[in-house]
């Protein structure tokens, strides 16, 4: 939405925006929710119980398919094969793919559309942008029928781990949707979406003064799942616990986009009386995973091939944690092969025991947007236990100025002590060894343009981010 139009929207009455909201939904079902969704849809059902035998064969075949368009259509791979004489009919299954290079951001934002496919008019593409806290964003493209792909699997996925239905089921559901002027000062910060049955709520009214109105709204909403921002969950759990609040409760949490915490995880059940699932994926497209009931993180095979590499790209045993590298089998508008997502996992050489075949993704850490760079070049990752036992803490966020220089900032609670402050500084040197750490304590910290949370802010360039 323009500019223009998006302050004649803030300034309309609640009915309007909500008939506006459920228009939108119209032209968003086109680029979601058409023929394509319903038949991908269907088609991961038919996969569910698959053996791992029968992913492989999957995949084999999907990636012959993509490397013959790659080769054919995008002319950053064309020049790729030619130049290193490679045959693109030659690489049929995982081990051959190890013979293309690795894949780096920087190729990409060298020359933001090298790997679009050409024959697309990117004028009727849909571009979206990664979003990292150092470097320039990529430029992400999609076309209608990539984009239900993406959507498909993530109701079938994710939504589906616990029973949700879209569309069908009633929810609550925040990521950074602009519903509310920045200057509003009363309810309702939120606008309903009646086809879809969809209360979309402002992640950037949550203070201390407006919380309260926010959770009169979801009891008398009645939703049964509510989906945002860990930051958001988290925001709204807490002002529950801390005012003695009796529980909304919910069927389950969805949260994506930032990492979810342990600490957050606990007051979201505390607060719901539901379990969270998490998800991970990148807007590249090139993996996605989310949480059964029983709390692993299940791959999908069928949207990318996953690699853990050790830091001289070879690959690393099932179980040991080393760089993700990855290549989309989903995204033939602009493919990814062997793309280095930036993040650190292990593949888990043993099932789930929820009886689930999809192979299970642990340990992903150091996210690059949450991790600390020591100047030995550690990767520090997993933060959370920093906060453990501090109780004053509406929420924080550690920068990290030079490699030996941190400050964190906190927008302390009526509970917050001196001794927090300590306790923090203690167990954040603790990581990063002989360091400066300052506590600042602010009144709010700022989101994203996009509405997400860092839990941490790098003001430094390292030698990854080049
Ligand atoms: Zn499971």
């Amino acid at each position: 939405m323009n500019s223009v139009l998006q302050k004649l929207y803030w300034k309309s009455p609640y009915f309007v925006k909500c008939w506006l909201a459920s228009l939108n939904s119209i032209k968003l079902d086109k680029q979601r929710h058409g023929p394509v969704f319903q038949k991908t849809f269907e088609q991961i059902a038919k996969r569910e119980k698959w053996s791992p035998e029968q992913f492989f064969q999957y995949q084999s075949e999907q990636l012959q398919s993509l490397i013959a368009h790659a080769a054919a259509k995008v002319p950053y791979y064309r020049k790729l094969f030619s130049e290193n004489r490679i045959d693109p009919e030659s690489i049929k299954t995982h081990d051959d793919l190890q013979r293309l290079p690795v894949l780096e951001k920087e190729i990409i934002r060298a020359d933001p559309k090298c790997l679009l496919d050409e024959t697309l008019d990117i004028k009727k593409l849909m571009v979206g942008h990664t979003s990292g806290t150092t470097g320039t964003p990529l430029e992400l493209y999609r076309d209608v029928k990539m984009n239900s792909i993406v959507w498909a699997y993530n109701e079938a996925r994710f939504h589906a781990m616990a029973d949700m239905r879209r569309r069908t089921n009633k929810s609550v559901s925040s990521f950074g949707h602009l519903v509310a002027s920045p200057d509003r000062s009363k309810p309702p910060f939120w606008v309903y979406n009646r086809r879809w049955k969809q209360l979309y709520i402002s992640s950037y009214h949550l203070s201390p003064e407006f919380l309260v109105s926010y959770i009169d709204k979801l009891r008398k909403f009645k939703a049964d799942y509510l989906e945002a921002m860990p930051s958001t969950l988290y925001a709204l759990a807490r002002y529950i616990l801390d005012n003695n609040i009796e529980p909304v409760p919910f069927k389950a949490c969805f949260a994506t986009a930032e990492t979810l915490f342990d600490y957050q995880r606990d007051a979201i059940k505390k607060a719901f009386g539901c379990k969270t699932h998490d998800q991970y994926g990148c807007g590249e497209q090139v993996v996605f995973a989310a949480q059964c009931q029983h709390g692993s993180m299940h791959l999908s095979p069928e949207v990318g091939i996953v690699e853990v590499l050790d830091d001289n790209n070879n690959p690393v045993p099932i179980g040991q944690t080393g760089q993700l590298v990855c290549t989309s089998l989903i995204n033939k508008v602009q493919p990814f092969i062997r793309y280095r997502v930036g993040d650190t996992g292990a593949l888990q050489s043993e099932g789930c025991s929820c009886g689930s075949m999809l192979p299970v993704l642990k340990e992903i850490q150091g996210r690059i947007d949450d991790v600390l760079i020591t100047r030995d070049g550690r990767r520090i990752g997993r933060l959370d236990p920093v906060f453990k036992g501090t109780r004053g803490i509406v929420e924080a966020q550690i920068v990290q100025d030079d490699y030996d220089k941190f400050r964190v900032r906190v927008v302390p609670s009526q509970a917050y002590t001196e001794n927090d402050g300590k306790e923090i500084q203690l167990s954040l040197l603790a990581r990063v060894g002989r360091a400066e750490v300052a506590i600042e304590l602010v009144k709010r910290i700022e989101r994203t343009s996009g509405g997400k949370f860092r839990a941490v802010v790098r003001n430094m360039v390292t030698a990854e981010d080049v």
